[in-house]
């Protein structure tokens, strides 16, 4: 059969690559997964999904419940959870599809290289030296262009998904936020979570988005079933409008000094391409945006130092060895030693924001300045929002979706991102993926190869709930 064949290539690649890309931090036994394809084979004959017997790998922060969910830290070593997240349930009743093991990432999702975790560095597929697989998922975006499974799953907060999907030349796609169950995916700054899918191309990505995106009682951020039904009337009536042709935005603050040469030249390609198909495009501009990086670094943080503090060495994770809980000695000593130096740096600028000195100016502002941006993304697109009042729009031109690049260079040296003087050197990388982030739309990362061989990732952006339609416009990229 067909599957068996895919899923022994699958576990060949894994056998002969992940030692050395280590993409895959546990790898479930061939035997096994062979066995579990070959029940789904002869079990799902008739009503065979897309994704029945397909072979995935998931990122170290989806809690399973037969094996340790570490988030690639110290503070978690061991720790198995006592429920599997939503998504994971869901891929393995719903979609009959079977996980291949975990897959590395930077510690607790921070991080855009994939430097910062217990296992050590995963490494890009596509190059002979040593180059970042991106981060954080990036292992999942590994495990995919190395061949070792059909599709990942990752975690998108500031870009996570779709950087490492740029770095590795594959497709990343982070939904609209709300659209996908956090249930059982460990928290790094809930309003900004959200689950992505990793593929090699947008047809796979689509069919597992069409089985995880679903209402969850336990997740209180998921979109009610109501406004999942009207999204998909919307998109219905908007694919039958529109006739295949769309405006094109192009973001003129997306234009920035630190781009390559690679990226601006593959960015013109694909708008040269999108107008040859008789797409029509605008340039826009969006002010906000400018201030995306600093606002997405205060909100990153401060809820993730909230929702860190409950690795306090008592309920469950790593406990260091002392005989002393009194003043703070137990959790201090916890914390120094079970985190890396990423997550006590993001736990020290978050709680400093947070403080009652920084609150005002640092966190309040930063929420304002979240949702000028998320107007200002409004206003650019010609539909709604689903979600806020219609708005006035000026005069600028209205759009279907945004173009622009998803990382400012290719996949850098990971000897170069091991030697930065200053975590900012890596925080830049996410300034173009962060303001997708804020304002919780559909974007997506696809390959494109340039004339000269390079692979550059470009996004696409969509209104909020627009995740169809921006995938049918990948689709016609690619
Ligand atoms: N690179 C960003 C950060 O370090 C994004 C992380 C993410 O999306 N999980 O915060």
């Amino acid at each position: 059969d067909i599957l068996l064949k895919e899923a022994k290539i699958c576990l060949s690649n894994i056998s002969s690559l992940n030692h050395h890309l280590n993409a895959l931090i546990s790898v479930r036994p061939s035997e096994s997964v062979l066995t579990r394809v070959s029940e789904v084979a002869l079990r799902c004959t008739e009503s065979r999904s897309g994704l029945a017997g397909k072979l995935f790998a998931f990122k170290d922060n989806f809690c399973t419940v037969d094996q340790p969910t570490t988030c690639a830290s110290k503070m978690l070593q061991g720790y198995v959870s006592p429920f599997e997240a939503t998504v994971m349930t869901r891929l393995y009743k719903i979609a009959h599809a079977i996980d291949i093991g975990r897959a590395n990432m930077d510690e607790f999702a921070m991080g855009t290289d994939n430097i910062f975790t217990v296992y050590g560095p995963a490494l890009n597929p596509l190059y002979s030296t040593p180059r970042s697989a991106g981060g954080s998922s990036g292992g999942s975006a590994c495990a995919v262009a190395a061949g070792m499974c059909h599709f990942a799953l990752g975690t998108d907060t500031g870009g996570s998904v779709r950087l490492p999907a740029a770095y590795c030349g594959v497709v990343g796609f982070k939904p609209s936020y709300g659209l996908v169950s956090r249930h059982g995916v460990v928290a790094f700054a809930q309003s900004l979570d959200t689950v992505g899918v990793i593929a090699r191309d947008v047809q796979t990505v689509r069919e597992v988005f069409s089985v995880i995106s679903a209402y969850d009682p336990l997740d209180p951020t998921s979109v009610s079933i109501e406004l999942r039904r009207q999204l998909q009337a919307t998109t219905a009536r908007r694919r039958q409008a529109s006739k295949g042709k769309y405006k094109i935005g192009i973001p003129l603050e997306f234009i920035v000094d630190s781009c390559s040469p690679d990226i601006t030249n593959a960015w013109a390609e694909v708008l040269k391409k999108l107008h040859a198909q008789g797409h029509e495009l605008y340039a826009v501009s969006m002010p906000s945006i400018k201030s995306a990086l600093p606002t997405y670094y205060i909100l990153g943080p401060s809820e993730a130092a909230s929702n860190l503090s409950r690795y306090d060495g008592v309920r469950y994770g790593y406990r260091a060895n002392v005989d002393r809980v009194a003043n703070g000695v137990l959790y201090g000593m916890t914390r120094s030693e079970g985190f890396g130096s990423e997550v006590r740096r993001r736990i020290l600028l978050g709680n400093y924001n947070l403080s009652s000195g920084a609150f005002n100016n640092h966190y309040i502002q930063a929420q304002k300045v979240r949702r000028k941006l998320q107007l200002n993304f409004d206003r650019v697109f010609s539909v709604d929002h689903p979600l806020e009042k219609p708005i006035d729009r000026d005069d600028q031109p209205t759009v279907d979706f945004l173009v622009a690049p998803c990382s400012t260079s290719t996949a850098p040296l990971l000897s170069d991102v091991l030697s930065q003087k200053s975590p900012l050197d890596s925080y830049v990388n996410d300034v173009l993926t962060v303001p997708a982030s804020l304002a919780g739309i559909p974007a997506i990362s696809i390959p494109w190869h340039t004339d000269d061989g390079k692979v550059v990732g470009i996004q696409i952006m969509g209104q909020y709930g627009d995740d169809d339609r921006v995938l049918d416009v990948s689709e016609t990229i690619m």
